[in-house]
């Protein structure tokens, strides 16, 4: 006979192993859920779906973020309806433009500390290879935004390296805050780094009501340029001048390339700011004078544009790329947010749940600045 204390005896080890077993499933960190607008697959703003994520989990050199704003970029549409190349896993969260209030901070974090105000640099890199040790971290091979390859901020909460998170400007809300970065960047970054543009020429900026064109009028006018700007509509031409733009031209009802010659006396502008890509691409290349420099960071419309090299060279033109910019780059044009020389142009505000809503206006061209989400 084994007997009670026998037969406990051989359970023995079986047992402490069930009991193992219950205590950590129950011991679990717990899987809190939080509030996320997701994509699973690419398509049209119906993909976006508002859903139910796990909070993101920090490392020892992470912040963790609680999402008070995040305004769209085209950027999102593009990685919405799919491009080559790019991977992500899913479901994905979107969103490169964030303010927020820091909700936990990694062990090893020693420039921000819980309950602060912040925004974040949209562009993540390795922060250890020669064009990040030299502050050109916009150029580095890991070099991604937020929302890309990595979650971004359509959602309550998001993680984020600690380089990364900036206290953010005391005066500005966190919509007007979030509205910032990759815009303001981008375009600093242009017209500052890459043209180089000098006080007293002429700059053209192409679709004055778009995120990156409301930033590029202000900086132009920060900068010393006369500023001619397009736009669609009447109110948006009138809101292209009260940001400081010198000349306005309706592209749909006058060529802005014929507007450019008269408004210089045929001469042309110094630089041209393009984004818009295949629809205006050969004409702001003649839109520029002898010398000038063209300057692009995008092609909504199309990503095909010709090129006459005959021209290029007889005119000694300049054509240069652009991408980002770096996060000193970023520090150095908050500063003029805090005494007002730049203003963040923030369009309108929806709630998270209406990120289908926000993304059609985008696409719509509804919008003059930037469209913001808030959880
Ligand atoms: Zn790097």
């Amino acid at each position: 006979m084994l007997g009670l204390p026998g037969l406990l005896g051989l359970l023995g080890p079986k047992l402490d192993d069930i009991l193992l077993l219950f205590w950590s499933v129950n011991h679990q960190p717990k899987e809190l859920a939080m509030k996320a607008v997701a994509i699973s697959a690419h398509g049209g703003p119906e993909v976006l779906e508002v859903t139910e994520l796990p909070d993101p989990v920090i490392d020892d050199n992470e912040v963790l973020i609680r999402v008070k704003a995040c305004s769209l970029n085209h950027l999102d549409v593009w990685i919405r309806r799919g491009l080559p190349g790019l991977k992500y896993s899913t479901p994905h969260v979107l969103g490169a433009d964030i303010a927020g209030v820091v909700a936990q901070v990694g062990r090893l974090v020693k420039n921000v500390k819980p309950d602060q105000s912040v925004v974040l640099s949209p562009g993540l890199s390795c922060m250890h290879c020669e064009y990040c040790l030299s502050g050109r971290d916009n150029l580095c091979a890991s070099y991604d935004v937020f929302g890309t390859r990595v979650d971004g901020g359509y959602a309550e909460y998001v993680k984020s390296p600690s380089f990364n998170v900036i206290p953010k400007p005391e005066k500005l809300s966190f919509e007007e805050a979030s509205s910032i970065p990759l815009v303001f960047l981008t375009a600093w970054h242009m017209l500052g780094e890459r043209v180089k543009l000098k006080a007293g020429e002429t700059l053209l900026v192409h679709a004055a009501g778009s995120g990156v064109g409301s930033a590029a009028i202000q900086i132009g006018k920060l900068l010393g340029a006369r500023v001619f700007a397009t736009a669609s509509t009447a109110a948006k031409l009138d809101k292209a001048r009260s940001l400081g733009a010198d000349e306005t031209i309706n592209y749909q009802e006058d060529d802005f390339l014929d507007a450019v010659k008269r408004l210089t006396g045929k001469r042309g502008v110094d630089v041209v700011f393009e984004h818009t890509g295949e629809a205006t691409w050969e004409r702001s290349i003649r839109s520029l004078t002898r010398g000038g420099r063209l300057v692009t960071c995008g092609a909504t419309s199309g990503f095909n544009g010709n090129l006459d090299i005959r021209y290029l060279f007889s005119r000694q033109i300049s054509i240069l790329g652009s991408y980002m910019g770096a996060k000193a780059e970023l520090l150095e044009v908050l500063g003029f947010f805090e005494d007002g020389r730049l203003r963040p142009v923030v369009d309108r505000v929806l709630p998270l749940e209406k990120a289908a809503e926000a993304h059609s206006a985008i696409e719509d061209r509804a919008q003059f600045g930037k469209v913001v989400l808030v959880p």
